[in-house]
């Protein structure tokens, strides 16, 4: 692995910084706290997606053929790391960017491509992801939604949960049992269903992590048209798949956690907390937390740039990136106390956040579960 950075990578990162001081308005900080689902949130990131499109910079490591610049891996995770840090103004577009544009890339039909690939790599459309159901969670192939095929459409019926930013989302990317015999993980299809069908209802589920973050989605007798399925019929797990392994590093949590971890350092220098050992020595340990996941997840982006297969790497830097959220989330209460807990704050922000940290994208304890079998081939029992 090599440690060094490319100089054009580097120099993209400053440009990045000098686009992030002229672009972010004053009143950022407290928007970014309400959550990425928040209104306010939800239209900023239109407009700022949009400025990074017009520099080439929003899908920049797509082909050429669908917009983007072919640039590397490593490009596009200096930009991850550069919009992590400062509370992720794409806002849910990350989610376009990162696995849904690559797996419309990969499995979508020629007429899906050219109409959702211009408008994700031109920054103008929400998604949500419909994946998790009551009873479907850790164990997502237990899902019970139901699109069964009646001439040239699908009729949807069923119930998502935990779904973010849906209030504002144009598509939902969705899972369903399209055989409605089937069990597990066959019988399962993926669906580009625009959200303004009649017959979707959405209910938010109040939460701490912030506003309109959490929704139910009820699907009653909602038609849409067959060619909305991604990927072949009844083989949506494999599609899953693939966009997850790109879900699992696509946020740069640990440069969230070191810029906090910075704040928290000179905090306790300003309150005179240095002097004690053991605060200093938490910090320290926090902060290497915080390396560890980085170069861990910089493996990931070196094994997609080397165009190697995905392996197990993905789910372990998935689980040191949420042990980073929760270290410095527990040492910021440590160090602040209530203060730490106060709404708006840099502290408060990375606290609520990290509260959720190992259940989103799948559990850590189901990400150790991948990595027992797939990485140390410890047997299923
Ligand atoms: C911030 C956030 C955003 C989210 N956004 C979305 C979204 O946009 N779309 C979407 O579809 N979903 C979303 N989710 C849902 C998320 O994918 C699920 O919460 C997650 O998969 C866990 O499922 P569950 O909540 O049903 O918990 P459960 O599956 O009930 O798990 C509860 C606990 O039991 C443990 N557990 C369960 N099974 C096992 C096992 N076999 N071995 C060991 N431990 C086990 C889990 O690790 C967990 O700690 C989001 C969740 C969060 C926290």
């Amino acid at each position: 692995m090599e440690f060094d950075w490319d100089p054009a990578d580097l120099e993209h990162r400053t440009d990045v910084r000098a686009f992030l001081d002229e672009t972010l308005p004053d009143d950022w900080e407290e928007m970014s706290a309400h959550g990425p689902g928040s209104d306010a949130q939800a239209a900023f990131s239109k407009t700022f997606c949009g400025k990074l499109a017009e520099r080439g910079w929003l899908t920049q490591h797509w082909p050429e053929a669908f917009g983007g610049k072919d640039a590397s891996p490593w490009r596009h995770c200096v930009l991850g790391e550069e919009m992590w840090a400062v509370g992720e103004p794409r806002g849910a577009q990350y989610m376009n960017v990162n696995w849904i544009g690559p797996a419309i890339m990969k499995y979508g039909s020629e007429a899906q491509k050219a109409f959702h690939l211009p408008l994700i790599s031109s920054g103008q459309v929400l998604w949500c992801q419909g994946f998790s159901e009551p009873g479907a969670g850790s164990d997502l192939a237990a899902l019970r939604t139901r699109a069964l095929r009646v001439g040239d459409e699908y009729v949807i019926n069923g119930q998502k949960i935990w779904t973010s930013y849906v209030q504002s989302a144009e598509y939902v990317i969705l899972l369903v049992r399209t055989d409605p015999e089937s069990k597990g993980r066959h019988g399962i299809s993926v669906l580009l269903v625009p959200m303004d069908r009649p017959g979707i209802e959405v209910r938010e589920i109040p939460s701490v992590v912030g506003d309109r973050y959490f929704h139910e989605v009820f699907f009653t007798d909602v038609h849409v048209p067959t060619d909305v399925l991604l990927g072949p019929e009844n083989q949506g797990w494999d599609v899953v798949n693939y966009a997850l392994q790109y879900e699992r590093v696509g946020a740069a949590r640990y440069a969230r956690a070191a810029l906090t971890l910075d704040r928290l350092a000179e905090l306790a220098r300003e309150r005179g907390l240095l002097d004690d050992p053991i605060v200093v020595d938490k910090l320290g340990e926090a902060r290497g937390l915080v390396e560890a996941a980085r170069a861990l997840t910089y493996r990931v982006i070196d094994l997609r740039a080397k165009g190697s297969p995905p392996t197990a790497d993905s789910q372990l830097a998935r689980v040191a990136s949420t042990r980073v959220d929760t270290a410095v989330g527990a040492l910021a209460l440590e160090i602040l106390g209530p203060e730490a807990l106060e709404y708006g704050s840099f502290a408060d922000a990375n606290f609520r956040m990290a509260m959720t940290a190992g259940v989103a994208v799948g559990a850590s304890e189901m990400q150790l579960n991948l990595i027992a079998s797939r990485f140390l081939e410890l047997p299923r029992e």
